[in-house]
């Protein structure tokens, strides 16, 4: 194959090499494609990407089977920058320590099924530039309905000027991108053994005999069930960060939101007690509160919502290790 010998064919190769030997599966497009830097300089472009101790950068995703309202993390060691773009979103690729660059990118709860492209843009320490296209699948998640009947009084002073309010305030905060600080793994809020789960993230909601719609944008902790009351129980960092915001919000009451870096926050709602401030670095497992029903809200619980690059997930995935982080 003459082609061969003007080196333009030998990256895609070691790319698609690369990648498939990374994933594990046939995740790759078989045509290993590259960018249009590294294609247009075939001199250079087998070194694209080439590390110190002479291994190529290379990413490795969590996974390549992600639900909606899921989050996969992206990993490349021996880059300099880079980002990925994944369902029209794309994120900063951000250090995460030991020399490796990290990304965590959220799937909606409205992001089409089937597959999609995760694309993989990097600059090595050389200044060349690789890309690298996955194959990622986003699975159907069946989300619960609930229908809610809320006392007379509940809500009665929201109006919809104030819900929205909030909505954009919370959707202004979660689009910030800050130095990563989350590290290792996610933990739960509460001793989720203690206090069990009573609304699943993504829930399709009735409230008062209204239509069924919306995704509930967080997962609710320890109401309407048997046990111990959450009201007064430790609430705890689910990873490292800085508290961004804790104040009293008109629907989730009193509040604390954490930075973690790299686009994820974390936030916890309808606290009875606020126990940091904002602007306060938290350690994974620092209390940051007390469970409470303040807010719009019609018994002790806690509502935990998790947002990974301006998407709201399902945090229970962070905690079970289902999507390889
Ligand atoms: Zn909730």
């Amino acid at each position: 194959m003459a082609a061969r010998r003007t080196g333009r064919w030998v990256f895609p190769v070691l790319a698609a090499f690369f990648a498939l030997s990374s994933f594990g599966l046939p995740a790759v497009d078989s045509h290993g494609e590259v960018g249009a830097a590294a294609t247009d300089t075939p001199g250079t472009a087998v070194l694209a990407g080439l590390a110190l101790d002479g291994l190529p950068a290379h990413p490795s995703v969590s996974t390549t089977q992600v639900y909606q309202g899921g989050a996969v993390r992206i990993s490349v060691a021996a880059a300099a920058t880079g980002s990925v773009t994944m369902l029209g979103r794309t994120a900063a690729l951000l250090d995460g320590g030991q020399g490796t660059l990290v990304a965590i990118l959220g799937v909606g709860t409205e992001d089409a099924v089937g597959p999609t492209p995760l694309r993989v843009d990097i600059v090595d320490r050389w200044g060349e530039a690789a890309r690298f296209d996955v194959a990622v699948e986003v699975l159907q998640t069946q989300w619960t309905v609930d229908y809610i009947v809320l006392p007379p009084g509940v809500g009665g002073g929201l109006t919809a000027e104030i819900i929205q309010a909030e909505e954009d305030r919370l959707r202004a905060i979660y689009s910030g991108v800050t130095a990563v600080r989350w590290e290792g793994i996610w933990v739960a809020p509460v001793d989720l053994g203690l206090f069990p789960i009573s609304g699943y993230f993504g829930e399709q909601r009735s409230f008062n005999g209204g239509p069924v719609s919306g995704h509930h944008g967080g997962t609710d902790i320890g109401s309407r069930a048997a046990g111990p009351s959450i009201e007064g129980a430790a609430v705890a960092a689910t990873n490292a960060g800085v508290v961004v915001l804790a104040e009293e919000m008109a629907v989730r009451g009193n509040m604390v939101i954490v930075d973690h870096g790299g686009g994820v926050f974390s936030g916890y709602a309808h606290l009875q007690q606020l126990a940091v401030v904002a602007g306060q670095p938290v350690g994974k497992g620092q209390v940051l509160g007390h469970a409470g029903t303040t807010g719009l809200s019609t018994g002790p619980h806690l509502h935990w919502e998790l947002a990974a690059g301006g998407v709201l997930v399902d945090g229970l995935r962070w905690l079970d290790g289902t999507q390889g982080f």
